[in-house]
């Protein structure tokens, strides 16, 4: 599944790419990708005319804020149709991703809703295990308040409200493992199993110890460490790992080294001793029994 560093990533293809891209024909392939509103008459109609303005990345949403364009002879700058036309909220979950097609290449079996331009450039988004959902929210409907996930995310790792003051206090009575903490989308957005294990190996800390053990040293280390990782991943695109992809359709080989995850049976880079796998509530789980305490 795309974690942080991948859905910022594409955040930032979305942005490069999608230079005043005004949608003026969206086609539904599946209708269960549409989340919100319930009436795909009102998904298409609504965003018909609209300006991608902005994309914003909240945990692993991605978030575009849109224009409304009706007038055509109203020439750029974009300033000059300020019109609001609330946003596109996007998550992946675990195989969606978006690809940018300006020669009309006919559409794969799981290409699930498509976007077009007046010149017929195309925004698909495509989504093999169809997880992945789109929301259209309205000028004057939350966000937060529609889409649940959304409204009750932690704060951002990046964020200052994300310190060792904060970490120390949500966990200050929670017996459930540092492996769970750091999955739960309520505590810290945007990690997923992935940067969990890479951030705990690097901060020398099981994933196995109760939450509520772990002293102010080790959090300030695990903060740091949490930083550390994704933004090394962010610099060079996401991880090697996931079905994720990013505009071109690549999946990215070139992204970062894992130091534990899906290095079961080989050496750690520290310590030479061999690197474990277990599950901790259903995720697979990957450490240094010698380098993590
Ligand atoms: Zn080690």
């Amino acid at each position: 599944m795309p974690e942080l560093p991948e859905v910022e990533t594409v955040r930032r293809g979305l942005e490069q790419k999608l230079n005043n891209f005004i949608i003026k024909k969206v086609e539904i392939c599946r209708d269960s990708t549409v989340a919100f509103p319930t009436n795909k008459k009102d998904f298409i109609e609504g965003l018909h005319n609209s300006l991608l303005y902005k994309w914003d990345r909240r945990g692993k949403y991605l978030i575009a804020e849109l224009k409304k364009f009706e007038n055509e002879n109203i020439k750029f700058p974009l300033k000059k149709f300020s019109e609001n036309n609330g946003f596109l909220v996007v998550h992946l979950r675990m195989t969606g991703y978006f690809k940018f097609i300006n020669n009309s290449i006919l559409p794969c079996k799981h290409t699930r809703i498509r976007f077009f331009d007046k010149k017929n450039n195309e925004l698909r988004y495509i989504d093999v295990r169809s997880f992945g959902q789109m929301w259209w929210i309205r000028e004057g409907l939350s966000p937060n308040k529609i889409i649940k996930g959304l409204g009750s995310l932690g704060p951002e790792p990046f964020s200052k409200d994300f310190d060792t003051e904060y970490l120390k206090k949500v966990i200050s009575k929670r017996t459930k493992s540092i492996k769970a903490i750091l999955l739960d989308q309520t505590i810290v957005a945007g990690i997923g199993n992935i940067y969990a294990d890479e951030s705990l190996y690097s901060a020398g800390i099981s994933p196995f110890r109760e939450a509520r053990t772990i002293n102010k040293n080790e959090l300030i280390k695990l903060k740091e460490s949490i930083v550390t990782v994704l933004k090394k991943s962010i610099g060079s695109g996401g991880t090697t790992f996931s079905d994720f992809r990013d505009l071109e359709g690549e999946n990215g080989n070139f992204g970062l080294q894992t130091n534990v995850y899906r290095r079961t049976g080989k050496e750690c880079r520290k310590c030479g001793n061999l690197i474990e796998r277990q599950k901790i509530t259903g995720r697979s789980t990957h450490w240094c029994p010698k380098c993590q305490k």
